[in-house]
């Protein structure tokens, strides 16, 4: 008996076993396949990192640097690589730069974490210590940083230039640099009683056009219309307009259902045409009666807007007319103008228009668009209209130009400045080091390999510009190190990629957003710890 008993409970022993062994390879596959996707675009960082060329099903060809971009439209399919999508999306919504950054020091700190349990150390253990290891490196990041002064423009265009440094659009960064600032600096509301500033980037209209080169690139104290006037003989230029936005059709109603009325004879036919002529002329009535002389209507999925018919009358009445304004654009176009939609045409009246002091239809060989400046009582918005010789390099544009608005706004909403180069990371890693030697247990060890983690940044940074990467971290680590050990506050020394040494960042111009690196480093570190809490997966029925 004993012997069937003693195998029993070995059979119940490995059992067991398996249990135990089942969550440490889910939490190394996670691992791998985090780390697969961090790897990805490691390349992409920093000024000299390269770019990527997206092919998309359709043939569709995107040619991009940013991170939160590359990563959108990957074919991930491991559910913890789906995370590493999800926090770039996350730090793109919240800080809208460091995309590619957040991603890379998640993966650095998964590596480390590899290491960590292999040292048999509990991943909850990890977990706890990287949050400690966090608040350490907020802390440092906060105290280096210097606060500034909102109007002080010189600060702002060095923050939209480091960002704009690292694009494929980076030649065009003393262009697209001041655009960024002067763009967030009409729209943004200083919060009464309290430190930075409010910015909607909904008020900030950016319209791709492709014609001419990225120098182009404007920015418009008013509207921009990316459509023709359908006028035929009409105007395409008037001064002191009055302007009318309208959501109704000025064309002949339609039936719900599709039915055909079959018109047996001239007698008819007449009346028909003679109906729907004198309902056109009644609305083109009450539109002149109004006064009004720039008529925008909002798209309609139903019907056409405009029938030859009414493009006819209002050529007459010399009303200029834009049709096929984006349903979502009505917001914008609204605040710009400050006017309100009008829905029907009881509501048309001099009253409902606002005054607008040019209205103008431009025409490129590339194609005509409306310009509207001078409105009357405007909201705080603007439109930059981007440029660019091919529909690739204006959309890389546009994006390059959403990183340095929202480098602008972070600064905005929290007014300080780090040096950029790899600086922070260097100096959150050499106090962290300081600090993990006096850690009990096994904080010790947690808060060396976040230190470890955070010199990814300069590391990759210098391996990307071709520099040597161990060469260059450890000059770093020890110009740290030495400020930390001799008391003073953390200095600014980074990765100069352009002399390709170690050099202080402040010296160079190349300062960027503190609140960019601080979610970074908070938005990585949580999705770590995450990954590092999860010890299955479990599949659905459906
Ligand atoms: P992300 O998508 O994370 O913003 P980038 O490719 O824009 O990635 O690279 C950002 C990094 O490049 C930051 O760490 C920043 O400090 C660094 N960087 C930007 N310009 C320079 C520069 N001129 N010299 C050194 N580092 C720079
Ligand atoms: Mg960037």
């Amino acid at each position: 008996m004993a012997p069937k008993a003693g195998g029993d409970a070995a059979k119940v022993n490995s059992a067991v076993y398996k249990d135990k062994s089942k969550p440490t390879d889910i939490r190394l596959s996670n691992i791998n396949a985090a780390k697969a996707v961090s790897d990805a675009i490691r390349t992409s960082l920093g000024p000299r990192g390269m770019d990527k060329m997206i092919q998309a099903a359709n043939g569709e060809v995107t040619i991009t640097n940013d991170g939160a971009t590359i990563l959108k439209q990957m074919n991930v399919i491991h559910p913890a690589a789906k995370m590493l999508v999800e926090l770039s999306r996350a730090q793109d919504i919240e800080a809208g730069d460091g995309t590619t950054s957040v991603v890379v020091i998640a993966g650095a700190l998964l590596d480390v974490s590899e290491k960590l349990l292999q040292k048999g150390i509990h991943p909850t253990v990890i977990s706890d210590g990287f949050q400690k290891a966090l608040q350490l490196a907020l802390q440092v990041i906060e105290n280096m940083s210097t606060p500034v002064d909102l109007n002080n423009e010189e600060a702002l265009l060095q923050a939209a230039a480091t960002s704009l440094n690292s694009k494929v659009v980076s030649q065009h960064s003393t262009i697209l640099a001041p655009i960024a600032v002067q763009a967030i600096r009409s729209v943004m509301e200083p919060i009464p009683g309290g430190i930075g500033a409010r910015v909607d980037l909904r008020d900030v209209k950016v319209i791709e056009r492709v014609g001419g080169t990225v120098e182009d690139t404007e920015l418009v104290q008013g509207l921009v219309i990316p459509n023709r006037a359908s006028n035929v003989n009409g105007p395409h230029r008037i001064e002191k307009a009055k302007v009318g936005l309208i959501q109704f059709c000025i064309s002949p109603p339609k039936t719900d259902m599709d039915h055909n009325v079959i018109v047996s004879d001239y007698a008819a036919m007449d009346r028909v045409l003679k109906e729907e002529r004198q309902y056109i002329l009644n609305i083109v009535k009450q539109i002149k009666k109004a006064g009004c002389n720039v008529l925008l209507i909002q798209k309609s999925i139903l019907r056409d807007a405009l029938s030859d018919l009414a493009i006819h009358f209002l050529d007459k009445i010399k009303c200029m007319v834009i049709k096929d304004i984006e349903r979502e654009d009505i917001e914008f176009v609204c605040k710009t103008l400050g006017c309100r939609p009008i829905a029907s045409l009881d509501h048309f009246t001099a009253e409902n228009l606002v005054n607008v002091e040019m209205v103008e239809e431009i025409n490129e060989p590339t194609g005509k668009y409306v310009k509207m400046t001078g409105a009357a009582n405007s909201g705080r918005t603007v439109s930059v209209l981007v440029r660019g010789t091919s529909q690739a390099v204006v959309a890389e544009a546009a994006r390059s130009l959403h990183d340095a608005l929202c480098a602008v706004r972070c600064v905005a909403r929290r007014p300080a400045l780090l040096p950029g180069g790899g600086a922070p990371e260097a100096a959150a890693a050499a106090a962290l080091t300081q600090a993990a030697i006096t850690a009990p247990g096994a904080d010790h060890y947690c808060l060396r390999a976040y230190a470890d983690a955070l010199e990814v940044i300069p590391s990759t940074l210098a391996e990307n510009a071709g520099l040597n990467p161990i060469e260059t971290v450890t000059e770093l680590h020890v110009a740290h190190v030495v400020d930390v050990d001799l008391g003073g506050a953390p200095g600014s020394a980074g990765v100069n990629v352009r002399r390709g040494r170690v050099t202080d960042m402040r010296d160079e111009h190349v300062l960027q957003p503190l609140h960019v690196t601080a979610s970074a480093l908070a938005l990585a570190t949580e999705t770590v710890r995450a990954i590092l809490k999860i010890d299955d997966i479990v599949n659905t029925l459906n």
